[in-house]
């Protein structure tokens, strides 16, 4: 795609030509709804064909309607230098090798300042210009899978990741660090930690929630923490590292089957739920918190099972939910259904006899909670008690998340629901614990800064 029109394309890259005008030049357009002055700025491959941007003068950016537009004419360019200074990363042969899959998201953009644009900034050479000191931990190599914002993250890249991570352990690097857009980390996180089992080294999932080159950003800080993770820790499992209280003092490891985004814009918006976080990690060290893990091999072996089955569906109750939601995804084809009721795992009466007719049809449906703290309780009440009779099967303390990627993970390998079912209720990387923290459920995490500085005052 040429520069000069960059990422523009169908109805809004004929306009840019039909008024000659280019990418990062300073334009003024007459629309229907009035007159814009700014700069042109580049769009992404994926964005629409409808809409021109501009950078106004007052920083904001704005789109403007391609049907509007009656004029526009360039007058000077103002091209934004979005190459960081890169220098070479140094190698040595003491330090650890570590192996950076980039899959997109905020942690693979930096903002430009004076445009406003994200752009990719990725190969080594410049995250040695932006984080020199990765190479005080290891010698960094890195490998762009993908490049997409995280709700584009599905079941082929899952698989690819899976495929790569196998490689990568088998041609001997001594950890993985996989950049990934925060929204959907911790689904990712689940299905590499079904999809890679017995993983001899740590395979460690970062991002950040701002930009690079935003003064407030976490992304060079979690990807120092990460990248340590990756050399150093002797924790061999998919875990997610990301920022541990509002302030940077440490960065949490959590393990990948336990940990949701819990905040839409806060950097310290991975918690570990139901449990506690694996480690804590600052520039100098990583330390557990906990000693019942996996720990670091030095062989190759590991178990990449890459299966998916798209067809599964998760179903958030609410109230008053109709039973056609469940016929029609029956209707549909879908083979899995996980359902996040409330409470201890319910959804209301009207809805059970198209529970009955799903799973007398060959659908799995399993239940989760909507509270996510705690497990699934259908003895308690008869209506729970009746569900199970229809078929639904409790999913223990599962996130609904995670009960989603394993049911499609587990109907990827087998259309035999008994088997479907012991492969869902046996444990295989800590998505089902045989009990929760007893004394909270925010245990080690902090985050609160009102309830850091109490904590403080008491533990002198
Ligand atoms: N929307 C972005 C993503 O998930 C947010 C981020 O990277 O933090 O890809």
């Amino acid at each position: 795609m040429s520069e000069a029109l960059k990422g523009y394309k169908g109805a809004a890259r004929g306009l840019l030509e039909k008024f000659g005008v280019n990418v990062w030049d300073n334009c003024t357009i007459q629309t229907t709804r009035g007159e814009f002055k700014g700069i042109v700025l580049p769009r992404s491959e994926t964005d629409d064909d409808l809409h021109l941007v501009l950078k106004l003068a007052s920083g904001y950016n704005v789109g403007i309607e391609v049907d509007t537009v009656t004029d526009m004419k360039a007058a000077g360019r103002k091209e934004a230098h979005y190459k960081i200074p890169e220098k070479e990363f140094p190698s040595s042969p003491n330090k650890p090798n570590v192996r950076l899959l980039g899959t997109g998201g905020t942690i693979a953009s930096r903002l430009d300042y004076r445009t406003g644009a994200v752009i990719p900034a990725f190969s080594p050479g410049e995250l040695y210009g932006a984080v020199p000191e990765l190479a005080d931990i290891c010698n960094l190599t890195t490998e762009k899978l993908f490049a997409v914002f995280s709700e584009n993250m599905g079941p082929e890249q899952y698989k690819k990741l899976a495929i790569q991570i196998g490689k990568e352990i088998e041609n001997g690097i001594d950890g993985i660090v996989i950049g990934h857009g925060t929204d959907t980390m911790h689904h990712t996180a689940s299905a590499l930690a079904f999809m890679v089992q017995n993983s001899p080294i740590p395979i460690v999932i970062v991002g950040s929630q701002r930009s690079s080159d935003r003064p407030s950003s976490d992304a060079a800080l979690n990807l120092i923490h990460a990248t340590k993770t990756a050399a150093d820790s002797d924790i061999a499992e998919v875990v997610v590292c990301m920022f541990g209280p509002t302030s940077d003092e440490y960065g949490l490891l959590h393990r990948g089957t336990r940990v949701r985004k819990m905040h839409s814009s806060y950097r310290s918006t991975f918690r570990t739920v139901g449990d506690i976080p694996l480690a804590m990690v600052n520039r100098e060290k990583v330390t557990p918190l906990r000693d019942n893990y996996n720990k670091r091999r030095r062989d190759r072996h590991v178990d990449i099972l890459p299966y998916f089955e798209e067809r599964v569906a998760m179903v958030y109750y609410y109230p008053n939910m109709h039973p056609d939601m469940i016929d029609s995804l029956v209707e549909n084809g879908y083979r899995g259904i996980v359902i996040a009721g409330t409470g201890l795992g319910h959804i209301n009466k009207p809805v059970y006899p198209a529970i009955e007719r799903a799973t007398a049809a060959g659908v799995a449906i399993y239940m989760t909670v909507q509270t996510l703290w705690g497990y699934v309780h259908m003895f308690v009440y008869d209506t729970g008690r009746d569900l199970m009779a229809k078929g639904i099967i409790p999913a223990e303390n599962m996130l609904p998340e995670v009960a989603y990627i394993k049911l499609a993970w587990a109907l990827g390998q087998t259309d035999d629901l008994q088997k479907v079912k012991e492969i869902m209720l046996t444990p295989i990387c800590g998505e089902i614990t045989e009990r929760e923290p007893y004394n909270g459920y925010l245990i080690l995490q902090g985050g609160v800064p009102e309830v850091e500085a109490f904590l403080r005052t008491i533990h002198k």
